[in-house]
C-alpha cells in the first residue's frame, strides 16, 4: 500500500489549482486521482471560458468572495505564465423599459461587491458595439475570456514540478476512514492518505457517500443541469461579451467570444438525469430567438451545434441559488476530509482562490 500525505480526487481545474497550491513550497507527498486519461475532460473544458467579475451574487456568499479574488489572481497568473486570455469586458443589456429595474438591481449589487460598472444608454451602447441592439445596459470592464485548456496545462505543469503525482485512468472505487487516515481503493493499488480533498465535480456526492456521509442530510445532492452552446458560423466584428438579464437558473443565453475570435451563443439551462454531452439540434430555434433580440444581424442558419457542459448544481428545480460548499468534515467525524460540492459557475474564475482557501483551511 502506498502511503502519502494528501490525496485529491479529480483533475478538473479545481483539483489542479488545489494541487498546485498545496504543493507550493512544501515537502508533502500529494497525489491526484483522475478517472480519465487526462486532466480537464469534464466540466472544466465544457464551459463559457469567461473570467467573471463577481457581480451577480450577494457579497456575503462564498462564491462571490472567491470569484472576486479569483478574477484578480487569474489575470495575474495568465500574464505571468503566458496563458491566453483577453480582458474583453462585457455588456449586460436590457431591451425594454420594464427590465430597467432589474438592471438597476444588478448595478447596485455590482457596486456592493466592489465591481466597477459603467451604466450606458442606448447611444453609448451603439457607440461601443454598433451591431448590438439594446435599450440600456452597463459595461463591466473586469470580465474577460480565457483559454481554459492552457490554464489547466499551466497548473498541471506547476503541480508536477512541485512533485505532485498524477494518477490518470484511476477512478476512486471506494474509500474508508480507519480513524487516522483514508484508505483509497483504486483498480490499480491501495493508497493511504491523511488528508483527502474531494474535488470530483459531478462525482463529488458519490465520493462523500463512500465515506458514509448522508448526502441529503448534508445538503450535498446535486441536480445536474445541462447547458448547450451553438457556434455562430459567420464572423462579425463584436468586441465585448454580451449578456441579457439573468434568469433564475442561469445568466441567460449570452454571446461570448472564444480566444480564437469565434462567436458562440449559450448556454441554455435544463435539468437532466444522465450525463451526456450531445447538443440537441432542435434547440437551434430557441437559441436564435433568444439571441436575435439583441443581435439582429444573425440568421437561423448561422447557428451550428457546438458543445455542452453539465452544471453540478445544488439548486434543485424551483429552488433558490445555492452557494459553493467547501467543507472540512471534522464535525461529521471525518477530520482531514474536505468536500467541494456544487462548484458550478464561477468555478473556473474562482479556481485559484479556491486553491488558496483549501490550503488555509488545512493549515488552520
Ligand atoms: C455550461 C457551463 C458554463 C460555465 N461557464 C463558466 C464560466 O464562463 N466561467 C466560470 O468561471 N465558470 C464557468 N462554469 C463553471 C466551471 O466550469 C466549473 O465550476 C469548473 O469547471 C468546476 O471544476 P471542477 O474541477 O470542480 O470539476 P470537473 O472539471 O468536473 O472536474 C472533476 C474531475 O473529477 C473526476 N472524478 C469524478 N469522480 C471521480 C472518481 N470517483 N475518481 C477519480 N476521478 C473522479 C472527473 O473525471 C473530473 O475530471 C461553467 C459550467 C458549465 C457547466
Amino acid at each position: 500500500m502506498e502511503k502519502i500525505d494528501m490525496a485529491i480526487i479529480g483533475a478538473g481545474v479545481v483539483g489542479l489549482a488545489i494541487a498546485r497550491e498545496l504543493a507550493k513550497n512544501s515537502s508533502r507527498t500529494i497525489a491526484v486521482l483522475e478517472s480519465h486519461p487526462r486532466f480537464g475532460r469534464e466540466t472544466s473544458s465544457r464551459n463559457s471560458e469567461v473570467i467573471h467579475s463577481g457581480l451577480y451574487y450577494p457579497s456575503s456568499m462564498l462564491k462571490t468572495r472567491l470569484c472576486l479574488e479569483g478574477n484578480r489572481l487569474l489575470y495575474d497568473f495568465c500574464r505571468d505564465l503566458g496563458v491566453k486570455h483577453f480582458a474583453t469586458g462585457k455588456l449586460v443589456i436590457s431591451g425594454n423599459k420594464e427590465d430597467e429595474d432589474q438592471l438597476e438591481v444588478l448595478i447596485r449589487q455590482a457596486r456592493a461587491n466592489d465591481v466597477a460598472v459603467e451604466p450606458l444608454n442606448k447611444i453609448q451602447i451603439k457607440h461601443l458595439e454598433p451591431l448590438v441592439k439594446a435599450g440600456s445596459g452597463f459595461l463591466v470592464p473586469s470580465t474577460g475570456i480565457i483559454d481554459s485548456h492552457e490554464l489547466m496545462q499551466a497548473l498541471y505543469y506547476l503541480a508536477r514540478e512541485s512533485q505532485v503525482f498524477f494518477l490518470f485512468h484511476t477512478p476512486l472505487l471506494n474509500v474508508q476512514y480507519d480513524g487516522k487516515a483514508y484508505l483509497l481503493e483504486t483498480p490499480r493499488e491501495q493508497i493511504k492518505a491523511e488528508v483527502l480533498v474531494n474535488a470530483a465535480g459531478l462525482g463529488a456526492p458519490r465520493v462523500a457517500a463512500m465515506l458514509g456521509l448522508d448526502i441529503d442530510r448534508c445538503g450535498y445532492r446535486l441536480h445536474p443541469c445541462k447547458g448547450e452552446y451553438f457556434k455562430i458560423q459567420r464572423r462579425f466584428p463584436v468586441k465585448h461579451l454580451v449578456y441579457p438579464l439573468p434568469g433564475p437558473m442561469s445568466l441567460g443565453i449570452h454571446l461570448t467570444i472564444d480566444t480564437g475570435g469565434g462567436l458562440r451563443l449559450g448556454p441554455n439551462a435544463f435539468y437532466v438525469e444522465d450525463i451526456d454531452y450531445m447538443v440537441n439540434e432542435e434547440h437551434r430555434r430557441e437559441f436564435f430567438q433568444a439571441a436575435v433580440q439583441y443581435l439582429p444581424f444573425i440568421e437561423l442558419d448561422d447557428l451550428t451545434p457546438d458543445f455542452a457542459g453539465i452544471r453540478p448544481k445544488l439548486q434543485g428545480p424551483g429552488e433558490e441559488p445555492r452557494d459553493f460548499v467547501i467543507c472540512e468534515e471534522t464535525d461529521r467525524g471525518r477530520p482531514g476530509l474536505i468536500n467541494l460540492v456544487g462548484i458550478e459557475s464561477p468555478g473556473l474564475t474562482s479556481s485559484l482562490a479556491i486553491g488558496r482557501y483549501v490550503k488555509k483551511m488545512l493549515d488552520g
